[in-house]
């Protein structure tokens, strides 16, 4: 398709570094900083650290391969690393956010959850407007998901619907018309979590109700992938008697950045909400 349209193929390798305003640096793709226009093209779907990966968080892609892992040690929460992907957005300005709802993908995303019918493209110069639309479509309110909290106190969009207007088809609708006719009440996405903040914080730093990664035995075929992709230093996960055995996790390192979940290739690893004090 490329080829017939005479458009390079850009392979993101090399990278620039581009200092943020905490102090800390991202190491962008230049193909992205350099270009005429980018236009980010994602999918809708469920991501256990942000709840959802739409078009704000589809730039993380314009992090070079290897430096990803340092941007999960760097921001190792939700809430910081969605201050990340904002000021990354702003720093790569993509001109037009497509997002590709036509089949989503529901429950344990942003790899190994469900495919779902939701027969939608969603487009927008905002990020924040557009994410803030996916969230209507699968019944999750939009400030319950930090990219869109953040995105509109950093100047990125805006997640407040009377200042989005929802352009479909049939003309513009209101967020109400919009739910009843494409949206879908039972996409799984993790209620549970997907919450206000609040006094839960607290436990939730305490570690009583903090989410963890665990890996599903039946499923593991031992290929380290989980261990490899691991950012934190001397790994929160791995294996503890050679390869007999799937890994194991060291809870009191992990930083919950899910990246292990993300890139097993097997969906043997789900994340488990707000563990209980009795639960193993
Ligand atoms: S990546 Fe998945 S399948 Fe591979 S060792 Fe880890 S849990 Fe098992
Ligand atoms: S074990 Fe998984 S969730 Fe924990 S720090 Fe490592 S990659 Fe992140």
């Amino acid at each position: 398709m490329l080829e017939k349209h005479n458009v390079p193929l850009k392979d993101f390798l090399t990278s620039e570094r581009v200092e943020t305003a905490d102090g800390k640096f991202l190491m962008i793709a230049k193909d992205a900083l350099d270009c005429d226009a980018l236009i980010s093209v994602s999918k809708m779907k469920t991501h256990a650290l942000e709840r959802i990966t739409g078009a704000v968080k589809n730039q993380y892609g314009c992090i070079s391969g290897v430096y990803k892992k340092l941007g999960h040690t760097q921001y190792p929460n939700a809430e910081s690393f969605a201050h990340m992907l904002i000021e990354l957005n702003q720093k790569v300005a993509p001109r037009l956010y497509i997002c590709d709802g036509i089949v989503a993908m529901e429950g344990n995303g942003p790899t190994s959850g469900d495919p779902v019918s939701m027969g939608v493209l969603l487009m927008s110069t905002d990020p924040i407007a557009l994410d803030t639309v996916f969230c209507h479509l699968v019944n999750l309110d939009p400030s319950y998901v930090p990219t869109n909290l953040y995105g509109e106190t950093l100047g990125l969009g805006t997640w407040h619907d009377d200042r989005i207007e929802i352009v479909t088809a049939d003309g513009t609708i209101s967020e109400k018309e919009l739910k009843r006719k494409y949206g879908n009440p039972n996409f799984n996405v993790d209620r549970r979590k997907a919450r206000k903040k609040g006094a839960l914080d607290l436990l939730e730093i305490l570690g009583v109700f903090q989410s963890r990664p665990y890996i599903i035995e039946e499923k593991c075929k031992k290929c380290g992938v989980c261990v490899e992709s691991c950012p934190v230093e001397g790994k929160a996960v791995r294996f503890d008697n050679g390869r007999r055995n799937p890994p194991v996790y060291d809870y009191k390192k992990c930083i919950r950045c899910f990246c292990c979940q993300e890139m097993c290739p097997h969906q043997a690893i789900q994340v488990k909400k707000h563990r209980l004090p009795w639960e193993k």
